[in-house]
């Protein structure tokens, strides 16, 4: 009809596509995407797939939740929208403020500040604990540590402690007295096959690098608990503990950016949690309302709130703050979304899922010649694409073989994410062993295809 050849012509056409080139995408257009239920997903054409990335690592209760919608809906009802600015807040914000700062996982949580994206949270992590410093009398702190393979969104304070390049290349020059180390990697890495052996030297190498830059320098160190957009890399298990411990001994904050690991998506509510460390600020977004409303939110511990409470100074203002800030819809979205992550115990089920979705793609590292190594924790999980199964070398990505992958894993009813060399899945954690099955079936079927036309 009218409606549908007016978004297939205009489909490409003037969006400018996050990560994809313009010819690109005008060569190969986006699937239009125009319905959702629980795990699944119905395009234009009218045919349903089994969604394997659940939004962007976001959608955690599933598509179409009617508590949501209804908590949306009564939000509406009352008032849509009210800043937080004039001196006014709302009873959303007010509540998820109390139920987040009642479940993360900073030592005494005791401030919340929202925000509308990841981005956003990363942001308002760096800029507070540059303020933390002034206001601690420390001024000169104010340099960032991060990991190589990171990412912390695209704002210039995340673009400027992302870990590749290629993130960096054409927004230069950044933000200064930001650098990185090596990212605890077992697939490949330079130093150990042993993980533990492994987390030692990357503590090591953070501690040498804050030697290096001059600990009364360092404002803090930031890291995801396990790597989402670098291709899923989940760290050995010592290493966050002793990352905790070198940051400790030269009182550099500790910032864990949960965007992606917060709420269960990693198999505990917090990836930090799972590693058994309590960060001093924590960045979150994406799955605090399930991708159905925009919003993001940082959490600070006891010892950086208290920097603020030494008498009121003129550097004691928060000058940071967004028009979305305290979002009520956003706000209302978010804690019906909670309490489903809750209720349902969704990081529980993410854990068992995650476990058995690995285990069943396992075997393709033997089947499959391109696949070097199956991953994951929780559902966050990545097959690792190799050109040489020895040497370990990356698919070249610009040979577009993730991105077929991906096409005929969609033939097969499921849609999952081509990044670089690695194809990612992220489903809803509400997701049960039958969609898990098709998921994995999928996959099999598309790589099968993939090696006999290899
Ligand atoms: N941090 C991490 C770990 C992320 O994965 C992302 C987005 N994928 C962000 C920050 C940025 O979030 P957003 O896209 O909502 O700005």
């Amino acid at each position: 009809d009218r409606n549908q050849n007016f978004l297939r012509e205009n489909n490409a056409r003037y969006q400018f596509h996050p990560m994809i080139h313009p010819m690109l995408s005008q060569a190969h257009p986006p699937q239009i995407i125009v319905a959702g239920d629980g795990c699944r997903v119905t395009d234009i054409d009218g045919k349903t797939y089994i969604d394997g990335v659940g939004g962007l690592w976001n959608v955690n209760v599933g598509h179409n939740r009617p508590e949501v919608k209804q908590a949306i809906i009564a939000q509406m009802d009352q008032i849509s929208y009210y800043s937080s600015f004039a001196g006014t807040a709302t009873p959303p914000s007010i509540e998820l403020s109390a139920l987040v700062c009642g479940m993360a996982d900073v030592e005494e949580a005791d401030k919340i500040v929202f925000s509308a994206n990841g981005s956003d949270a990363v942001e308002t992590a760096l800029k507070l604990a540059r303020q933390y410093w002034r206001l601690a009398g420390e001024p000169g702190r104010y340099k960032f540590i991060s990991l190589k393979n990171g990412y912390h969104g695209v704002h210039f304070g995340g673009v400027s402690v992302n870990g590749s390049p290629y993130y960096r290349g054409a927004y230069e020059p950044l933000l200064p007295g930001c650098t990185q180390i090596d990212t605890p990697w077992t697939y490949r890495n330079p130093y150990s096959q042993d993980p533990e052996e492994l987390a030692q030297i990357i503590a090591d190498l953070l501690d040498r690098e804050i030697r290096h830059q001059g600990p009364q320098t360092v404002a803090a160190f930031i890291a995801e608990p396990v790597q989402g957009a670098g291709g899923v890399i989940v760290p050995p298990a010592s290493f966050w503990p002793k990352l905790r411990e070198v940051c400790d001994r030269y009182g550099v904050l500790l910032i864990a950016d949960e965007v992606v690991t917060g709420f269960g998506r990693s198999g505990s509510m917090f990836g930090a949690r799972g590693w058994g460390v309590k960060p001093d600020i924590m960045c979150l977004a994406k799955g605090i309302s399930a991708g159905y409303v925009p919003l993001g939110a940082t959490v600070l511990n006891r010892r950086v709130v208290s920097a603020w409470y030494q008498g009121i100074t003129p550097e004691g203002f928060l000058m940071h703050g967004y028009t979305a800030t305290g979002h009520p819809l956003a706000c209302a979205a978010a804690l019906a979304a909670l309490d489903i992550v809750i209720r349902e115990d969704l990081p529980g089920n993410a854990a068992r899922q995650g476990t058995r979705l690995i285990e069943k793609l396992k075997p393709l590292a033997d089947s499959s010649s391109i696949v070097g190594e199956v991953r994951g924790k929780g559902l966050m999980i990545g097959l690792d694409l190799v050109a040489d199964k020895v040497s370990r070398a990356s698919l070249d990505p610009s040979n577009g073989i993730a991105e077929r992958v991906a096409a005929y894993a969609r033939d097969e009813g499921a849609i999952v994410r081509p990044a670089g060399s690695t194809i990612i899945l992220s489903p809803p954690l509400v997701i049960n062993e039958a969609e898990c099955d098709i998921l994995a079936s999928a996959l099999t079927a598309a790589f099968a295809r993939i090696e006999r036309e290899l």
